[in-house]
């Protein structure tokens, strides 16, 4: 027999929830929020911490990159700032990445789902390197989900929204995986606002209209771009200090996960 690439021996392999998002947009809390909903319905995860940087992680990670490397002493041997240091500490437990596939894979028969927070500042693991690597080696292995964490409350005006949305569609059209965009913090701010601006273009451009930070024309072309975006996202709003919307989404990574068997 055949073995498709996120099968092996005919078992199914738990879906990878990669987040990624926007320095303080709650990465970290969403990740504790759903590790503990995990754990309350006795379907623990196996969870992974790639962020060298944070201070407290309010969850056990089965798997933490501090333990491999300390980026402080990784800034001062180097003669690096905090955003080099971050980056090159990642780099270093890159090297080390079969080794994390290896403890990955012997708990794979046993855990519902694989967690993976990334480090606060975006760019850092969405444009470098090592941050393809460790997502294309996951997503060869396990049906890999985009869960993109969004400070709702701070995208409220239309042209941040906007930002938001296109730093999002840049990082599909990158991984090609299955995207989730959580609208989190709505114990704040409902997500209403972006819904309707997503499912309906002209109150989207009604409310661009009345926004007079950036170019309006410009803004109205690449809205045109989004609109295209939005057709291969699941939306779903939460609250990670709450728990409010976690089963929304973990429906949306059910159905992700379908659609990656499909087309991965
Ligand atoms: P990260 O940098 O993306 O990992 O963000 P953190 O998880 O560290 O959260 C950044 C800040 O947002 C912290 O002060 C959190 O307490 C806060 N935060 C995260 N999620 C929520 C939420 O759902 N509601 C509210 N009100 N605050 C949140
Ligand atoms: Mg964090």
């Amino acid at each position: 027999p055949t073995e498709t690439p996120a099968s092996t021996n005919g078992k199914k392999q738990p879906p990878v929830i990669l987040c990624i998002g926007m320095a303080g947009s709650g990465k970290t809390t969403f990740m504790q929020r759903i590790n503990a909903h995990l754990h309350a319905k006795k379907t623990p995860p196996y969870v992974v911490n790639l962020d060298p940087a944070v201070g407290n992680l309010p969850f056990t990670a089965n798997i933490d990159v501090r333990d491999t490397v300390n980026y402080k002493e990784v800034m001062k041997q180097y003669n690096l700032g905090p955003n080099g240091g971050i980056l090159t500490s990642l780099n270093l437990f890159t090297t080390k990445f079969d080794q994390v596939l290896d403890l990955i894979a012997k708990r794979a028969d046993s855990v519902s789902h694989i967690l993976v927070d990334t480090p606060g500042q975006i760019e850092i693991f969405t444009w470098s390197a090592s941050g393809s690597i460790i997502t294309d080696t996951l997503a060869s292995t396990y049906p890999t989900v985009i869960a993109y964490i969004i400070d709702t409350p701070r995208t409220t005006a239309p042209a941040t929204f906007m930002s938001n949305m296109l730093y999002a569609c840049s990082i599909l059209y990158k991984t090609k995986l299955p995207f989730i965009l959580v609208f989190n913090k709505t114990d704040v701010v409902s997500h209403e606002f972006a819904v309707e601006w997503m499912t309906d273009f002209e109150k989207f451009q009604e409310a661009l209209s009345h926004d007079t930070t950036y170019m309006s024309s410009l803004m109205n072309s690449m809205s045109l771009v989004l609109d295209e975006f939005y057709s291969h996202l699941k939306v779903v709003g939460v609250s990670a200090v709450t728990g409010n919307g976690v089963e929304d989404f973990f429906a949306a990574v059910d159905e992700a996960a379908v659609e990656y068997e499909r087309d991965y």
